[in-house]
Formats: C-alpha cells, structure tokens, sequence
C-alpha cells in the first residue's frame, strides 16, 4: 500500500518517527543522536545489553522522561506534551507491577477499563491473556508469570494502537511464553503496532518485523532478524575428524563444495562432519562489542 503523507510530512504508515534523540543522565550519556522509524501495524523488537538506553528511549516515547534534544514523534503527537486522548491511545506494559493489594484479577481490569472510553471488555481480554481461571484471585496470591499476564491485560484494556511492552516474557515458563507469542500475533494480526524490549533473541526473532540493535546509546542496526548482521551471508563452518581423529575446521562461502570433496576424499562418509553458521546469538555478542 502506498503511504501517503501528513501535513507536517510525517508518513501515515509510520507509528513513531524519533530523529537524532538524545538524552543524559549528568555526564552519563544514556541516548545518543538515535533515529528510529517505526511502521504502524510492525512487530519491532528493540534488543541490546543492560544500560543500553532501552527503557530510557522506550519511556522517552511513552512520554514518561523528557528528552535532551531531538524530534519524536508518536501516534502523531509530541510524546513529551501528551494529551488525555493521545494516552488512550497507547498501551504500556512496563517492567513487573501485576500487585494491587487485596484486589481480585477481574476487579482490577474492570476498575482500569473504567478509564477508556472504548475499552475492551475485561472477561474477554482476561481470558485472552490466559487468567479466565484467575478471575476471582487475589492480585498478591498470583505467581510471578501470572502477574505479567496481568500487566499485559492492563495494557490492552483500552484497545491501543500501539502497544509498548518492556521485557514482557521475563520469568516466564517456556509454554506460558510460547501462549504469550500467540497473544502478540493475535495483537498484531488485529492490527496493533507493538514495540517490545527484550534480552531474548529467540523473542525476537519468533515476533518480530524487525528488530534494532541499542548499544551505548546508539542504534547499531535495524533488519529483519534473520537479516541482522548479515548474518544469512556469513561464512558458514565445516568441520570433521582425520583418520587420526583429529578434529579440522574450515570456514568457507561455499560448504556443499568442501563437503562434496570431503566426501569424496574420504571416499563416502565424512567422519564427525558437522556444518554450522553463526547464531543471532554470536551476531549480536559482536554487534555489542563483547568479547
Ligand atoms: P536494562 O536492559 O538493564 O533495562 P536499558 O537498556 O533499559 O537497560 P537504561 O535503563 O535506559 O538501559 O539505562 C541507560 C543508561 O542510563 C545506564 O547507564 C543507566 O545507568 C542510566 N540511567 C537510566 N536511568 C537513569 C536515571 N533515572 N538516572 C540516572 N541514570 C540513569
């Protein structure tokens, strides 16, 4: 579809535009000169060590910290002058809240669908979220994952456009997280443009359209995760034992051609052969800088 454009210029399809975006804490400089477009409708992971500049940036858009410099823009509006609608439109699922005393699972989204005028309707987001049978819970008897179903309840209670969740699957059991990734296609199938930090690779690339790489504060690069790094270009590692048994390796652009002479050096079978490409996990440790 082709994208027409707003009258400031800004580009309908695009949920969040931030041009050089900067912000310090003291000397510490925790966002540097960062540009960012998100498309509306796109899952977009934001990946990157602790003290990165993840959550500052994300809550730079959620309007919750102010920026030092630069332009950002979401849902068409200035996050750091947010109105009443412009909040409703936003859903935010911060890092672990999920306890509200002595209320109930239902009682607590009911009480916050009270606050948007088009919200959605509380039993069915509950059971969306996997707590129908919670319901009549205690907020503080619920286990750690259960409490960030809850959260992510909350978030959606109001139907946002766009939804920000920060490291929602954290202390999650495998199932509930694989159950957590079909809520978010479901999310994203109905047309909700997400935005998701997270320190899980396998999560981004399950979710997400694209993913950007923060580092010190600066965007490392954007793609698709399985393009990051180039990573679908990088040499692949053959290896296998000698007659000796011992263990050769070699890097090569073209392992069917090394195997295919391995195979017929070693007349059939090539002893221990294994070939192997490097994992989103190896591209992003080098992305980072770790050594
Ligand atoms: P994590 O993955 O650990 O949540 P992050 O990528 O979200 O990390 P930020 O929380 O944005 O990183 O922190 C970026 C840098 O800014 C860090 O050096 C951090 O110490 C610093 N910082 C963050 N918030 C504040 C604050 N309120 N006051 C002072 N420094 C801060």
């Amino acid at each position: 579809m082709a994208a027409g454009r707003t009258l400031d210029g800004m580009s309908d399809d695009v949920a969040i535009r931030v041009r050089g975006l900067r912000k310090a804490y003291g000397d510490n400089v925790a966002v540097a000169d960062l540009d960012l477009d998100v498309h509306r409708g796109e899952v977009f992971a934001l990946l990157g060590p602790n003290g990165a500049g993840k959550t500052t940036t994300v809550e730079i858009l959620e309007g919750y910290r102010h920026r030092d410099a630069g332009e950002v823009r979401v849902l068409d509006a200035d996050p750091a002058r947010p109105t009443p609608d412009w909040r409703g439109r936003v859903g935010i699922v911060l890092q672990g809240t999920g306890e509200f005393d002595d209320l109930t699972v239902a009682e607590v989204v009911h009480h916050f669908a009270g606050f948007y005028p088009g919200a959605d309707d509380p039993d069915k987001v509950i059971e969306r979220v996997g707590l129908a049978a919670k319901a009549q819970a205690r907020t503080h008897t619920l286990s750690g994952g259960q409490k960030r179903r809850l959260d992510v309840a909350l978030g959606i209670i109001g139907r946002p456009e766009l939804l920000f969740l920060d490291e929602p699957t954290t202390g999650f059991d495998p199932e509930a997280r694989r159950e957590f990734w079909e809520l978010i296609r479901d999310l994203s199938a109905a047309g909700t443009t997400i935005v998701l930090t997270t320190h899980y690779l396998d999560e981004a690339e399950a979710l997400a359209d694209r993913a950007g790489v923060i580092a010190g504060g600066r965007l490392v690069e954007v793609a698709a995760p399985n393009l990051l790094g180039n990573r679908q270009e990088a040499l692949a590692t053959v290896s296998w034992r000698t007659p000796d048994g011992t263990l050769e390796s070699a890097e090569s652009a073209s392992p069917t051609a090394l195997v295919t002479e391995l195979a017929a050096r070693f007349g059939g079978e090539v002893p221990g052969l294994t070939v192997t490409r490097p994992t989103l996990e190896d591209i992003y440790l080098k992305m980072i800088g770790h050594r």
